[in-house]
């Protein structure tokens, strides 16, 4: 079996590192089910800030009034036309998501240099010739590569230390443009509500050898995909899958 989409990406990996019929329902079966308002903040967010450093990168620095107005308007539109399962309630979300903006604004956009913004890239994989693909959210001038994150709560250092999600980016960007010396961090924007929003710069210092130990079991994930092995791994993590129906559906492990 090839791989579904053609290519494997960090988001692929994930899914299937977290339980592989994860997978196999949403990238085999095509199921898609309703999206959460966690992860539609970070997409109308991500929109926003895209909108943003595309500006600075075309020489025109927007105002924060503009940029408020293309995230309620972005916001608005997304939240009509699509199916969205609120956690919180959408006013709620959109008054979190403004709050982050403008934390954004104030700590995070005056120190940057954007040279590229949502920048796709891709390499084959040595040996299988697999096409691995990633979408960075930031590189500035100095080839720094920035992902952005928008959440509830605050990350730990170690959990970004060794971010496959970034140790993938790095590899890809070198395979693009040759060996570049790189910072990589995340920008964490978390807060429950929005009298309440923080944000963290974190670090990525991948040890030694973390690339060579990833590419290895990225090959592994994508035999795995193409052998069709796609078992149930069920774990505390089931009662937050999105797929938890159509798992059901489908029977037992
Ligand atoms: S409910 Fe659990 S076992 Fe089923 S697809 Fe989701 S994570 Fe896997």
């Amino acid at each position: 079996m090839a791989l579904p989409r053609g290519y494997i990406s960090h988001s692929q990996i994930r899914a299937y590192k977290e339980c592989p019929r994860k997978y196999r329902l949403a990238y085999v079966e095509n199921i898609q089910p309703p999206g959460n308002d966690k992860v539609f903040l970070g997409e109308i967010f991500h929109y926003a800030i895209e909108h943003y450093f595309l500006q600075r990168i075309g020489g025109v620095l927007p105002t924060d009034e503009e940029l408020e107005d293309y995230f309620r308007s972005r916001f608005d539109t997304d939240a009509s036309n699509r199916d969205i399962s609120w956690r919180s309630p959408r006013d709620e979300t959109r008054q979190r998501g403004l709050a982050f903006l403008r934390h954004f604004l104030r700590s995070v956009a005056p120190y940057t240099r954007p040279l590229m913004v949502e920048k796709e890239l891709g390499a084959e994989l040595p040996g299988s010739g697999v096409l691995l693909k990633g979408v960075i959210d930031l590189v500035e001038e100095d080839f720094s590569i920035t992902d952005f994150k928008t959440t509830t709560g605050r990350w730990s250092e170690s959990r970004a230390r060794n971010s496959p999600q970034m140790i993938i980016y790095k590899y890809l960007f070198d395979r693009s443009f040759g060996p570049l010396p790189a910072n990589l961090k995340y920008e964490v924007f978390y807060g429950r509500n929005a009298g309440n929003v923080r944000h963290q710069t974190l670090r990525v210092i991948p040890d030694a050898g973390a690339t060579e130990a990833l590419l290895v079991m990225i090959e592994d994930v994508v035999q795995r995909i193409g052998a069709g092995v796609f078992p149930a791994s069920e774990t505390s993590l089931c009662r937050h899958c999105e797929f938890r129906a159509a798992c059901r559906d489908m029977g037992p492990a």
